[in-house]
């Protein structure tokens, strides 16, 4: 649970935006910063952004859904979300578990995610999903 990074404090509704601001989120955060983590899947490698979870019902799309644009690729389990003018990636639904969103750390009004210090990466080549029981 990370309630303030840097001089940054956490609310338990805590705003998200993409670059541009066309998009604007907004994040129930009670315990904070859930989990926080990098990941090497073939796609978080390329865009490299912190990520986090909350349940589905822990974001609420304030303004931009028109422009949101949803990538999805192999299995089309995961929802992945980015604005269309400025491309940066937003939150998804992940593959993991599909009750959860991903956001980016990164869009949290204020957060400098390098002040969160070092994160784990996740083993995303080896896709949880893909294991064997
Ligand atoms: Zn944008």
């Amino acid at each position: 649970m990370i309630k303030t990074v840097g001089a940054a404090t956490i609310g338990p509704k805590h705003r998200a935006s993409c670059h541009c601001g066309r998009v604007v989120l907004e994040l129930d955060l009670p315990d904070g910063i859930v989990d926080p983590r990098r990941c090497d899947c073939s796609i978080c490698r390329r865009k490299g952004a912190i990520v986090a979870s909350v349940p589905l019902s822990g974001i609420t799309i304030l303004q931009g859904a028109d422009v949101l644009r949803l990538y999805q690729f192999n299995t089309g389990t995961a929802r992945h979300w980015f604005c269309s003018h400025c491309g940066i990636y937003t939150h998804h639904q992940r593959r993991s578990n599909p009750e959860e969103y991903g956001y980016n750390v990164g869009c949290l009004e204020g957060v400098n995610p390098y002040d969160l210090g070092p994160v784990p990466t996740r083993d995303g080549v080896n896709h949880p999903a893909d294991r064997k029981p």
